[in-house]
């Protein structure tokens, strides 16, 4: 089952020719979640053949302008397409104003339910769960209030091993209860263990988008074990101190983390509009965590899961 993020913008503040603002489109199982919507995402939609008809959900991570600008003109065409399943915002609580006032001002009557979901900064909470996803906010730090997000699978039933129902014919309510995690007693009363009897075909995956930040140690604690991390890296290490006054991150720092995190895979990106070419800045956090990738628009991240490798 599908489970990938396509990236839509990895430029910061300024775009460039070859760069849009920040946005992310996460696929988990067909279902679309856009993560930041900066100026161009429905163009970038269009573009990278995104279903605006599979949109659920839309998480912005705090209110700078290359985060948030593309939201309006997004809801405008979903209202235009004849949207009528409800649309769901994650944000700070003072977009919902600005928000009602643009809809209000520049469409009028929208055809669909727009529910807003003020984002509560002070801690890690799980903030969306439903049979298949759960979805957490972490608080960042930032010049403003900044918010990342981890979406993770919920975990599968185990699935039984056929030669084991054969082995110790196995009832069908036994089959049942060891998929909850049982273990079964056989008819001669030998007791198997349910790691015996089962096996995990897929573990769950996870993905965490940490956006707009500066470096701090307890991020890497929050973003555990995540299998694909992006973390911002709008600077090189050349420039830290002006990562720490603007409250971002260097290629390095982001690397540090994704290392203390054990991150599976890292995607950085949030590009400063000086660095033409990239590689200058995977290059970088390589030196500390040597699976980075670049973030550049249309690319398609598959999400694995760690556990896979064991
Ligand atoms: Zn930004
Ligand atoms: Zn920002």
């Amino acid at each position: 089952m599908t489970f990938s993020v396509t990236i839509l913008g990895s430029s910061s503040a300024l775009p460039t020719s070859q760069r849009f603002p920040a946005a992310h489109a996460l696929n988990v199982h067909e279902r679309l979640f856009l993560v930041d919507c900066g100026e161009g995402t429905q163009i970038q939609l269009r573009k990278y053949k995104q279903k605006f008809s599979r949109l659920e959900q839309i998480f912005i991570s705090h209110l700078h302008g290359d985060h948030v600008l593309g939201l309006f003109g997004l809801i405008s065409t979903l209202n235009l397409l004849g949207r009528t399943a409800p649309l769901t915002i994650y944000a700070h609580a003072p977009l919902q104003t600005i928000l009602n006032q643009n809809l209000q001002f520049f469409i009028g009557d929208l055809h669909f339910q727009l529910e807003f979901v003020p984002l509560d900064n002070k801690e890690k909470k799980i903030i969306f769960e439903d049979k298949s996803l759960i979805v957490e906010s972490i608080p960042l730090k930032h010049r403003i209030p900044s918010t990342g997000f981890i979406f993770r699978e919920k975990p599968k039933q185990p699935n039984i091993r056929k030669e084991m129902i054969e082995k110790y014919t196995i009832p069908l309510a036994d089959i049942v209860k060891i998929k909850e995690g049982a273990d079964f007693i056989s008819a001669d009363g030998q007791h198997i263990p349910n790691s015996d009897l089962t096996f995990i075909s897929s573990p769950p995956r996870s993905y965490a988008y940490c956006s707009d930040t500066k470096y701090f140690e307890k991020l890497a604690d929050m973003v555990k074990d995540v299998d694909l991390l992006y973390h911002e890296a709008t600077f090189g290490n050349d420039l830290s101190q002006m990562a720490r006054d603007t409250g971002h991150s260097t290629a390095t720092q982001a690397a540090q983390t994704a290392q203390q995190a054990n991150a599976r895979k890292l995607v950085i990106g949030h590009f400063s509009s000086r660095y033409k070419d990239t590689d200058v800045l995977v290059n970088e956090a390589r030196q500390i965590f040597s699976e980075t990738y670049a973030a550049q628009e249309g690319y398609e991240f598959k999400i694995e899961s760690q556990r896979m490798d064991l």
